[in-house]
């Protein structure tokens, strides 16, 4: 058996990172088995679907590199006749019956039913449905009042007695009364249109899915799939529910709650780079047998598991009130070890792409300045967090004009007035030195810290704001070789300024 799994979104929002890690592991687990994973778009909420979300979701599995959907994506309001086609079978078939109750009564329980699963409870709302008295209307009258024009919803029909039960890859055992799922709605009256638990299931069928990977929120509706898969005498695909991704207050992450932060897409506009975020996404519900963290996409594929998927919920840790904590630690530690250790002709592209959007490309860096370009960002990416670090704390080796970071300037120029005078004088001799480089400037700095009479300690971390804008760095002498001659005594005249 082939395996076929989907990632099935609906575009009514955002990216959430709890479905972009659905999306993950559907992708995972068709790559380790040379399955197929395919894309369904579950569009059938007109209202709430849009285009815009549509691109951002798209965009979200591009950028995580999982957009190499092995078949045509599917739309699912283009299947809403095969599903009503569906339905109608299953009344001929008496496993399901059209309940032509009044739309006063009805408009009651249909919105009932409609919000509940948006909200994907599939809770029991309503055991009275069970006393439907359509239920046992005969197929012959249902066919005539329904062929005289009368509105009618399609209900499924639901044993009185019995229950259903499946096996969860990751949930294990699961079971529920029949007597608790009510006869659900197929259909809506009115304009007959299907209903969430009928398209999914129907679609699943015709895309021969065979393992259904999805997030913990929809474990009670597959009860009522399976009832569904049963009626129309199709094989039940396995299932694995996935833990849900919870804020620090174990809340369900939201953006009204949360904002920015469970969106996919804001790790790619805030400097993550995308195999990074992976990585971290990976580790959200699962962990590898060896417990190793940092894993080549080539590794996570062979070491993925369903069976390996955690039950408990995951934490995502952040603090909406501290913005070095904005998001997950671990996310941010991961990252910066991806940009710390990852092939410089990788990372490269991404550093442009971020110093073009803020005007800090030249087109040297293609050329004559290529080799400075390459050892500059090995040298600095060393303590980065994020890609936009080039840019901002990594400002003041691509542009004249940075800005001093205000503790820097206290801690490092503003302690000791003797620096108004050392720093022109520091000037003075590292503009000397020939030729310039780390351990020539080194040489002078230390000579002339020893005429003064100072520490060199002193002049190194001065020289390091005054170069940088920043108290921390790489090694002051490679920054020096990095900023060249002219910049560095200028900008350490420059500094004098500022003590
Ligand atoms: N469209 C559903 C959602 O976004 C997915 C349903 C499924 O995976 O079965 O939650």
């Amino acid at each position: 058996m082939t395996v076929r799994v989907r990632f099935a979104p609906s575009p009514t929002g955002y990216l959430h990172i709890g479905a972009a890690r659905s999306a993950l592991f559907n992708w995972l687990f068709a790559r380790q088995t040379g399955g197929k994973f395919l894309l369904r778009v579950e569009d059938t909420d007109a209202q709430r679907s849009t285009d815009e979300s549509l691109r951002s979701i798209i965009a979200g599995l591009e950028w995580l590199g999982i957009s190499d959907y092995d078949e045509e994506v599917v739309f699912q309001s283009a299947n809403a006749e095969k599903h009503r086609a569906a339905a109608l079978r299953l009344v001929e078939a008496d496993k399901a019956y059209r309940d032509f109750t009044p739309k006063a009564e009805r408009a009651d329980t249909n919105v009932k039913q409609e919000i509940a699963d948006r909200a994907r409870k599939g809770a029991n709302e309503g055991a009275d449905h069970r006393s439907n008295s359509f239920r046992d209307l005969s197929l012959e009258e249902s066919n005539r009042r329904a062929g005289a024009g009368e509105p009618f919803a399609v209900r499924l029909k639901v044993a009185r007695e019995g229950k259903s039960s499946f096996e969860d890859i990751v949930y294990g055992p699961q079971e529920r009364d029949y007597s608790e799922i009510e006869d659900l709605v197929l259909l809506r009256s009115g304009d007959v249109s299907p209903l969430y638990n009928l398209s999914v299931v129907v679609d699943d069928i015709e895309m021969g899915i065979t393992h259904v990977i999805r997030g913990q929120d929809h474990l009670t509706n597959t009860h009522k799939q399976i009832l569904i898969y049963d009626a129309l005498g199709a094989g039940v695909p396995r299932f694995a529910h996935l833990p849900l991704i919870l804020a620090p207050n174990k809340a369900k992450l939201s953006k009204r709650k949360h904002g920015e932060v469970v969106s996919l897409t804001t790790y790619r506009d805030r400097g993550f780079v995308p195999a990074a975020f992976r990585n971290y996404l990976a580790l959200l519900g699962w962990a590898p047998p060896d417990d190793q963290e940092i894993m080549s996409l080539e590794e996570m594929i062979r070491k993925f598991s369903l069976e390996g998927v955690h039950r408990s919920n995951a934490i995502f840790n952040f603090s909406e009130l501290d913005a070095r904590q904005w998001t997950d630690q671990k996310a941010l530690w991961m990252n910066a070890e991806y940009i710390r250790t990852m092939p410089l002709a990788e990372l490269l592209p991404m550093v442009r792409a971020e110093l073009e959007a803020e005007g800090l490309w030249k087109a040297e860096y293609e050329t004559d300045a290529r080799p400075w370009l390459e050892k500059t960002i090995d040298l600095i990416r060393q303590r980065f967090m994020t890609l936009k670090d080039f840019s901002g704390q990594g400002r003041a080796y691509f542009s004249d004009e940075f800005e001093y970071d205000d503790a820097a300037v206290a801690k490092n120029l503003k302690k000791e007035t003797r620096l108004k005078e050392l720093l022109p004088g520091l000037a003075a001799s590292i503009e000397a030195v020939e030729p310039f480089n780390a351990e020539t400037s080194e040489g002078a700095l230390r000579a002339f810290s020893e005429s003064a009479g100072v520490k060199a300690g002193l002049l190194i971390n001065a020289s390091r704001t005054a170069l940088t804008g920043q108290a921390v760095g790489p090694s002051m002498f490679e920054i020096f070789e990095i900023i060249g001659r002219e910049r560095s005594a200028r900008r350490l005249r420059a500094a004098a300024q500022l003590v």
